[in-house]
């Protein structure tokens, strides 16, 4: 099943066939309340001029605005954005913050766009969706290839349409512009807290020393790194699109970073074996920690797996066949919308912060995080003993009953 919304659908389905849920309310949130595809014309800079297509995709706002990132990439499609604004209603309702699910995307490969193009672009996408974006309407952030100057560019381009001064349409900003500390690590940070709670739980037996392979090593895939390793995790693993390396007895995350920072790859680490990120899945590691792509974790690979906890730090890295593989074979799967849910709370005390003109630092940011993290994790750990089932379920379960009880 490559339909990443049909995909969304038969995990909502999963959840449904463990409890009731209201068929009606059920079938709405099948659908998008609404989604607006526009063309947004680009002068180039020989002079010429580019029509490129756009997204937005609004799922559910019973809980309070849309709420979800704006993808640049050459294979965004209506169906990935409606299935990513389904994930982010569901998201929310999990991290329980008060925001429903939107998402948007255009289809681009920004690396092929001058600076000057890629704003005009960003401005460009904002002058057809304006009227359908608002601090208590639809509230938009970075994904996949955009960025805090993004945003900025987007904000800036809806304060001078509107009229409006709130900074609080876009998250994700640069902190100058009114953007939140403590959102960069917000996403890593929160997943670590996950599989300390996960661990904590002792679901499973699992060996004194606690080894961990990552696959990605961007910006989620770092602050993971460096938080699970200050819990006394042993990272042992961790790759790019280049390739991977492995150190049985442990990465100094820290001179990984800096390696890669030079290098621009972490392959060719000195002290490291080379692997391929095929075989880093593979790896016999107590937690393996998909951080990069969707669709990584399949059929064709699950039965070769090792690790005893998965934690779904990418969006939708397992796909629905592969995950009753795991189910069968007792592989803790702790869901992307529980274990990546940080990044989307941190936006919302940044949406909070400047509703409020407040300015709260690094420290009262990531002190809330955790507590939110650790409640998430308890409140889908109650669903879950209760009827007896994975985590995805119980985070489903959990969601749908908040946004369906919000739905009146
Ligand atoms: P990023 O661009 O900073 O890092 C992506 C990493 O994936 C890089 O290390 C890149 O080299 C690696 N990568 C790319 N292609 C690869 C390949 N073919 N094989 C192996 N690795 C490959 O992105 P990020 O912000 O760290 O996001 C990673 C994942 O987490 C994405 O799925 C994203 O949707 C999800 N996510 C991110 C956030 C956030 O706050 N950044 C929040 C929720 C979910």
């Amino acid at each position: 099943m490559n339909n990443p919304f049909e995909t969304a659908i038969a995990q909502l389905d999963q959840a449904a066939r463990i409890t009731p849920l209201d068929p009606k309310k059920l079938e709405q949130l099948k659908h998008s309340d609404r989604y607006t595809e526009v063309s947004i014309p680009v002068d180039m800079d020989d002079g010429s001029q580019k029509i490129f297509t756009g997204f937005r995709s609004q799922h559910n706002n019973a809980r309070g605005p849309y709420k979800g990132g704006i993808r640049y990439h050459e294979q965004v499609s209506l169906d990935e954005v409606k299935a990513l604004s389904f994930w982010m209603s569901f998201k929310n309702a999990v991290v329980n913050v008060p925001f429903g699910g939107g998402k948007g995307g255009v289809i681009v490969n920004p690396k092929k766009l001058s600076p000057g193009e890629l704003e005009r672009l960003s401005r460009g996408y904002i002058r057809k969706m304006y009227p359908i974006l608002g601090p208590q309407l639809d509230v938009p952030a970075p994904d996949v290839n955009t960025n805090g100057q993004i945003m900025w560019w987007m904000l800036d381009e809806y304060q001078k349409i509107t009229g409006s001064s709130s900074l609080a349409t876009f998250t994700g900003k640069p902190i100058e512009h009114g953007g939140s500390q403590g959102r960069e690590e917000a996403t890593g940070f929160g997943g670590s807290v996950v599989l300390r709670e996960t661990l904590r739980a002792e679901l499973i037996k699992l060996p004194k020393e606690k080894t961990v392979a990552i696959q990605g090593f961007g910006n989620v895939a770092t602050f993971f790194a460096e938080s699970a390793r200050s819990l006394g995790l042993k990272i042992v693993a961790v790759s790019d699109s280049k390739g991977g390396i492995y150190q049985p007895d442990g990465l100094d995350v820290g001179g990984v970073e800096k390696y890669k920072k030079k290098k621009g790859s972490v392959t060719n680490l000195p002290g490291a074996k080379n692997i391929s990120n095929e075989e880093l899945l593979a790896l016999p590691v107590t937690v393996l920690v998909p951080a990069a792509l969707e669709n990584v974790l399949h059929v064709g690979n699950a039965r070769k797996l090792e690790a005893s906890i998965i934690i779904e730090m990418a969006n939708g890295p397992t796909t629905n066949e592969a995950d009753a593989i795991f189910t069968k074979r007792n592989v803790l799967v702790i869901p992307d919308i529980l274990a990546n849910s940080g990044g989307v709370a941190t936006s919302y005390y940044e949406w909070y912060q400047n509703i409020h003109g407040e300015s709260w630092n690094k420290e009262q940011v990531l002190a809330k995080l955790e507590k939110q993290m650790v409640q998430a994790f308890q409140d889908v750990l109650e669903v879950k003993k209760a009827h007896d089932t994975t985590f995805r379920n119980a985070a489903y379960i959990l969601a749908a009953s908040r946004i369906m009880d919000a739905m009146g």
